[in-house]
């Protein structure tokens, strides 16, 4: 069968690999709709970094490795022990795999794994490819109301749930939020905000189509950075003092500067996005004016 693999550094190839089997306690899938994500982008251009170069601790597995963990599919077959799942199922894939048995999994952390892994990067169950076999509980049922497309859509979306659950939203009628970067993750953030009732969001971005994008989904104001003075006008809106929470998903030193600068004394910065490089944080600003 045919599965897109990450080989290194600018090398992902289309091979011809074994089609897998469902063994005990597994589920094989057919992959309808597969995410790119920005992080499959950053291990093209700058990788390997998730991708093991080492067999890794839970698959045993190394590059190449088939990519895709942002996808949905139907279901094919199911080994024995499978009782959950059943044949011609729909469903949106759970990525993450941990060993169970770390520090971290141990306290119920299991996004922290000290071992973590994915589907799509730790092994050649990946989503771009003809079939894709996974444990059980990685397969999340969907309702009819779901179609595959968007339900290759609920792994990025789930990332912008736990980011907002994270943040310390307290009242949503009298907070502002600020989204520095309106890619996919920035608008999913938008649309997780808008379901638990924010009623000012902004949304700082550079791109025309994204800025059009926020607006559709719920921004209540949209800033570029090139041309408007981001941290002036949040503070305008805010009587001086910023927005309460910022969620940083730019992955980029200047967005991470207006979001440290966009908040109140005692705001939050959430960083929801990945970065290519390390980013300086002013330690002395942010002991002098955030958390005073
Ligand atoms: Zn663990």
């Amino acid at each position: 069968m045919r599965a897109v693999r990450y080989h290194g550094r600018g090398d992902i190839r289309v091979d011809q690999i074994d089609e897998p089997m469902c063994g005990d306690g597994e589920v094989k899938i057919r992959p309808a709709f597969v995410g790119i994500c920005g992080s499959d982008i950053g291990e093209y251009v700058g990788g390997p970094r998730t991708v093991p170069t080492q067999p890794h601790a839970v698959t045993g597995a190394t590059l190449p490795v088939t990519l895709g963990h942002e996808f949905s599919g139907t279901v094919e077959a199911v080994g024995t022990g499978v009782s959950r799942v059943k044949v011609g199922d729909r469903v949106a894939i759970k990525p993450n795999l941990y060993d169970g048995s770390c520090a971290s999994c141990l306290v119920g952390r299991v996004n922290s794994c000290q071992n973590l892994g994915f589907i799509g990067y730790s092994s050649n169950a990946g989503g771009l490819s003809d079939y894709v076999v996974v444990k059980e509980k990685h397969a999340i049922q969907l309702p009819d109301s779901i179609p595959l497309d968007i339900a290759a859509l609920i792994e990025p979306l789930a990332v912008a749930w736990h980011a907002v659950k994270r943040s310390p939203i307290q009242n949503a009628n009298n907070e502002t939020v600020l989204i520095v970067g309106g890619g996919p993750i920035g608008l999913a953030v938008i649309q997780v905000l808008k379901r638990l009732g924010l009623k000012t969001i902004v949304v700082t971005e550079v791109s025309q189509q994204r800025q059009a994008f926020a607006k559709a989904l719920g921004a209540t104001q949209v800033l570029n950075p090139k041309t408007d003075d981001v941290v002036a006008k949040v503070r305008s809106m805010t009587n001086d003092a910023g927005a309460n929470i910022a969620f940083e998903c730019s992955g980029i030193q200047a967005g991470l500067d207006s979001a440290v600068a966009g908040i109140r004394a005692r705001g939050t910065v959430t960083i929801v996005s990945l970065w290519e490089e390390k980013p300086l944080i002013d330690a002395f600003d942010l002991c002098r004016m955030r958390s005073m």
